[in-house]
């Protein structure tokens, strides 16, 4: 039993050395290794055996196999990497497959836009946690305590907290305004400064409201700001944008922490004013709110309102992406739609 083994060993480390294809070891490897191979019968005879001679055939017929199964294994990742080798022969002048790049939102490009033309005037880009309490979304911007965005339907206040006041009851910014207060403190004035960030509205999401979106808001503080210069600076900041002359008219507008506080439109792009989607054949289209910023505000921030003025700019990133590409339905920016943002790499 033992020279049967053997003798099948050597033949079939033989064998394999001699295969020269993939197919050949194979059959070989059935015929050896398989269910009727040749190992697999001589096994199925040591029932025959008296115990002691049993055990030692059975050890060998084991060493066997697993001799073998190495024997196959090296043999066939040589034959491969031949195989492999004489096979791979690279047709030079095929085209190459070009990767897939991504590429940035447009309202994200918008951010960086308004980044490079804000900086180009001495703006510094500022950030501040998304995290922040009632005193800098509502106490220290002149919102009135019975103020209605204050009630926990538009804001999402942080559990635990919303019995407490001020700076230790806290909450998602509802809006980006409170950071401006934040930055005077830190660094005083006079300042100019752009805050972009994501805010949260705790609001039934459809298709024009989402709980957390984008906002950009700019401030200058200077002494004595003239409120013309706000309105040049909003005009200077949009041209550097669209590359090309804007015109803009201002609407008095009501927001706490601004007085007086405007509605700041811009002709539109696409039609130049005499109508279309885009602008809902107004000619015209709100692109951001804005305003001297409350003397209640400036004294919460640390300065004298009898000697500091200025200017908040909170830039409308929707409308402005819709007029730089002629989109009149600001949810297809929203939609995630790779189809539709892909046009815009
Ligand atoms: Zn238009």
């Amino acid at each position: 039993m033992l020279e049967a083994i053997e003798t099948i060993l050597a033949r079939a480390q033989a064998d394999i050395a001699a295969a020269t294809d993939v197919e050949q070891l194979q059959t070989l490897r059935r015929t050896l290794l398989g269910k009727k191979g040749s190992l697999t019968e001589l096994l199925k005879q040591l029932g025959k055996l008296d115990p002691d001679a049993r055990r030692e055939a059975g050890q060998a017929t084991n060493r066997a196999k697993a001799a073998l199964t190495d024997a196959f294994d090296v043999k066939l990742e040589q034959l491969l990497n031949e195989a492999s080798a004489l096979d791979f022969k690279p047709d030079l002048t095929l085209p190459g497959i070009a990767p897939l790049n991504g590429g940035l939102h447009p309202i994200q490009q918008m951010c960086y836009d308004l980044d490079d033309a804000f900086m180009s005037l001495g703006f510094e880009v500022f950030s501040e946690d998304e995290i922040t309490s009632e005193y800098y979304a509502f106490d220290c911007l002149n919102f009135p305590p019975e103020h209605p965005a204050r009630e926990s339907m538009d804001t999402y206040w942080i559990e635990g907290t919303e019995e407490r006041r001020g700076t230790d009851r806290l909450c998602l910014r509802p809006h980006l305004t409170g950071a401006s207060v934040r930055y005077l403190k830190a660094h005083g004035a006079p300042a100019r400064v752009v805050y972009p960030g994501r805010v949260y509205r705790n609001e039934q999401t459809d298709a024009r409201h989402e709980r957390a979106f984008y906002q950009y808001e700019a401030l200058i503080v200077e002494k004595d700001f003239p409120f013309a210069s706000g309105q040049l600076l909003v005009r200077t900041i949009l041209e550097k944008v669209f590359g090309r002359e804007v015109e803009i008219r201002m609407r008095a507008g009501f927001f706490p922490f601004v007085e007086p506080g405007f509605e700041i439109d811009m002709r539109c792009l696409v039609c130049g004013g005499s109508g279309c989607k885009v602008c809902k054949q107004v000619g015209w289209i709100e692109v951001m709110p804005g305003g001297t910023p409350h003397p209640n505000v400036l004294s919460a921030a640390g300065l004298d309102p009898s000697v500091w003025s200025g200017f908040y700019i909170n830039v409308g990133l929707d409308r402005l992406v819709m007029m730089r590409y002629g989109v009149d339905d600001v949810r297809l920016f929203h939609s995630a739609d790779i189809r539709f943002l892909s046009q815009f790499r």
